[in-house]
């Protein structure tokens, strides 16, 4: 059983990961994380889908593949949050899905991985959903970012306007257009920016409903149009991919690709149990890999837990930049990353849904402690739906049970017992009244 790194040793290896970072960020690499909306885990050709990926397909094989990478909640704002922090969503009080009638965001006292990569003087781009808040104070280009195009929340909601920076340059986007012309934009910061460190943050609109593919895409997959969808987000990683290539940056520049949260109505979690809005595996784990040529080795698959909420940190280390003043809750799996370590321990990692918090994971071990009665998520989440205690929590060994069907917590009461005290000891430092 894992466990925690003692706090002297744990200081000793940030240091010591920061000295590396630091000694590394004489030539800062760039970054690129790619980030869909409601992709599964079981939606690509490298994860099992028999849906066409060749360009993600070979992203893992150029690089690294993660079997247990986790977003922090399985529905779309509080994901971003968490990514785009390194804390959980319900500690930087984005614990649910903000809507255009919403007028919060975001908070000022949150720093994003852009607000801390510009200290090591990054340009940097948002292209896509950003679904953090879509007033004026709350948009990318107030968070870190030099510029940001897209919708700034999700494309099923209402009015569906397409943002050049804060200007508005489409009433109504047209949804068969977003992916090339996210991708035009992407292709073009990356252009502009040779010659200068940069983060490029790529969400994408898709695969979140309602879906749209170009002419050159639509009908053409075996999967119906969010197939279409798929192969289409593919076809853009692979231009992206293509233009640091061309430009000489490939080599100099880290690529992430993941996605905010289980598949909805359609798309797969593979053989996992659950889908968005679940905190079954199926709602929050995700694809992810990671590529940068001669530093993550090639080809491999890992294993150990990891989660969005580790990016800032991981980012920050490997950039040169110090990490935000606000407490992370993410960890730099640097080590991972670089073939060092297949895993590392690490305290519960917590599964909340909205303010609720529903499981926590340690090791082998997930204990659900509460659900909702209704799977119900959107339209309007059905009236009444209610998160519920359960009355004997559910123990999974997600090693050998993924599709979490056999609860052993009879048989592993001290494993119950250690995790409560876990969670208790975590969650005495979240606000009221998570
Ligand atoms: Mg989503």
């Amino acid at each position: 059983m894992p466990e925690l790194l003692d706090r002297r040793a744990f200081l000793a290896g940030a240091a010591g990961a920061l000295a590396s970072g630091q000694a590394s960020a004489a030539t800062p690499p760039n970054v690129v994380f790619i980030y869909c909306d409601d992709l599964g885990y079981g939606d690509l050709g490298c994860y099992g889908s028999p849906l066409r990926t060749p360009n993600l397909d070979r992203m893992a094989q150029e690089g690294m593949r993660f079997t247990q990478f986790y977003s922090a909640n399985p529905v779309c704002s509080p994901s971003r949050a968490a990514l785009m922090t390194g804390r959980y969503p319900t500690r930087v009080g984005v614990p649910r899905v903000l809507f255009p009638k919403d007028t919060t965001g975001l908070p000022d006292s949150e720093i994003t991985i852009a607000q801390t990569l510009k200290t090591r003087g990054y340009k940097t781009m948002c292209v896509g959903k950003w679904h953090l808040g879509h007033l004026p104070q709350y948009l990318p280009t107030n968070r870190g970012f030099d510029e940001y195009f897209g919708i700034p929340y999700s494309n099923d909601m209402t009015p569906r306007v397409l943002l050049h920076n804060t200007e508005v340059v489409e009433q109504t986007a047209t949804l068969e257009t977003l992916t090339p012309r996210y991708t035009e934009q992407a292709l073009k910061f990356i252009e502009r920016s040779k010659g200068s460190p940069f983060f490029l943050y790529m969400p994408h609109t898709y695969p979140h409903i309602p879906l749209g593919a170009s002419a050159r895409f639509r009908g053409k997959s075996k999967a119906g149009l969010y197939g279409d969808v798929v192969e289409e987000i593919d076809w853009s990683v692979g231009e992206v991919l293509g233009a640091l290539k061309k430009r000489g940056l490939d080599n100099n520049t880290v690529v992430m690709f993941s996605s905010d949260n289980g598949p909805w109505y359609q798309g797969s979690a593979g053989r996992l149990r659950g889908r968005k809005g679940m905190t079954w595996e199926g709602g929050v784990r995700e694809p992810f890999l990671a590529r940068f040529p001669g530093r993550i080795p090639k080809g491999k698959t890992c294993g150990g837990i990891a989660s969005t909420m580790d990016i800032l940190p991981t980012l920050a280390q490997l950039c040169g930049a110090a990490p935000p003043k606000n407490p992370l809750d993410g960890i730099d799996i640097w080590p991972m990353l670089s073939g060092a370590k297949g895993e590392i321990e690490r305290e519960a990692l917590l599964y909340f849904d909205d303010v609720h918090l529903q499981c926590a994971r340690w090791g082998r071990w997930k204990l659900h402690l509460s659900r909702y009665n209704s799977v119900a998520y959107s339209p309007a989440p059905a009236a009444g739906r209610v998160n519920f205690t359960l009355k004997q929590p559910e123990l999974y060994d997600v090693i050998n049970d993924q599709d979490e069907s056999y609860d052993v917590a009879p048989e592993n009461p001290r494993v119950v017992a250690e995790i409560r005290t876990r969670i208790d000891r975590l969650m005495a430092t979240f606000p009221e009244p998570i």
